[in-house]
């Protein structure tokens, strides 16, 4: 029975390796937002930024050609302001984030970068301007320090410690007995959504980008948490162009216009007071969510104090 049972359990090791390796290069792929459908342009240029203005005119787009995801998008996100983009799950609010990466190309209308259409400029130079905080992060199989200055990769020490620090996790780090050292991702120390977040932070503070994309995560956290990231993300947008999709409305209160996203469309725009007096589904949003978290404040006390 060995005699089968070896060769077979060499099949299952051969196979957990290949399916690991496999993983890797996925992770690699959503790391990198590399999509090798989209490729230069000939004699495309590098993007030159002076503002930067980001500019959405009138953007339809699919992945699949019979099902539009956006339809009819326009906006603008002036030097150095935050628009803030909420929705339903489903509503194509990622996709914009995606779009404005490059990941994909527009199906319809442009996208534009102080006037540069994204399609005319180098991906290299577009991706070296934004930074970006996915909704899940994925870390390389390495230290975290490497994962941290993955962002600037001529970083010192002391500006990945500095980073980490902005972002709030450099006090979890120092607990760490091996600290910056401490492998990470899927072969090393698994960390919380929450951790993760502020490493990408991190990396994104240390990159230091012009233009900003931050998908907020709605994995619940506990508030402490979710107060340090926001205090982590409130510093890296200061100052830059910011796209943020934000799933807990008390983090768009301040941004400069809020795009209200239902069924791919812009169903209402305007600044947070505005939004509430109109009393439409922003109103009903922030409503809703208010009640929860007073719930869940109800509960945490009741279990609290008995
Ligand atoms: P949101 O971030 O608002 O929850 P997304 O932008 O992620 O929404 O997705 C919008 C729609 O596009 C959803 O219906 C989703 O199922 C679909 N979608 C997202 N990614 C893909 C993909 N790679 N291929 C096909 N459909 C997709
Ligand atoms: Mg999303």
């Amino acid at each position: 029975l060995m005699q089968i049972y070896r060769p077979l359990n060499f099949i299952g090791f051969v196979y957990r390796e290949i399916r690991q390796g496999l993983t890797d290069i996925e992770e690699m792929f959503k790391l990198l937002d590399q999509n090798p459908e989209i490729e230069d342009r000939a004699g495309a240029k590098d993007l030159e930024i002076a503002g930067p203005v980001i500019r959405f005119e009138n953007v339809n787009f699919h992945y699949d050609a019979d099902r539009p995801i956006l339809k009819g998008i326009d906006f603008e996100v002036p030097a150095g302001k935050t628009v803030a983009v909420v929705g339903p799950s489903g509503a194509g609010k990622s996709t914009l984030s995606r779009l404005l990466y490059r990941f994909y190309d527009v199906t319809g209308g442009a996208i534009t970068i102080d006037g540069q259409d994204l399609r005319d400029v180098t991906q290299a130079s577009l991706r070296a301007a934004i930074g970006m905080v996915p909704q899940d992060t994925v870390l390389f199989n390495d230290t975290i320090a490497y994962n941290i200055r993955y962002g600037r990769p001529d970083a010192d020490d002391e500006a990945v410690r500095q980073a980490a620090e902005m972002a709030q996790v450099g006090d979890f780090i120092a607990s760490l007995p091996k600290g910056y050292e401490t492998p990470v991702g899927e072969r090393g120390l698994k960390l919380s959504g929450g951790e993760k977040q502020r490493v990408a932070i991190a990396r994104t503070i240390l990159k230091a980008p012009s233009i900003l994309i931050l998908d907020e995560a709605t994995s619940a956290l506990d508030t402490k948490t979710e107060r340090d990231i926001q205090t982590a993300l409130d510093r890296v947008a200061a100052g830059r162009t910011t796209l943020v999709i934000a799933h807990r409305l008390s983090t768009v209160i301040n941004a400069d216009e809020i795009l209200v996203l239902r069924d791919g469309r812009i169903a209402e725009r305007g600044r947070h007071a505005e939004l509430l007096e109109k009393g439409g589904l922003y109103a009903q949003m922030w409503s809703r969510q208010r009640e929860a978290t007073e719930a869940e404040e109800h509960l945490r006390k009741a279990t609290e104090d008995p």
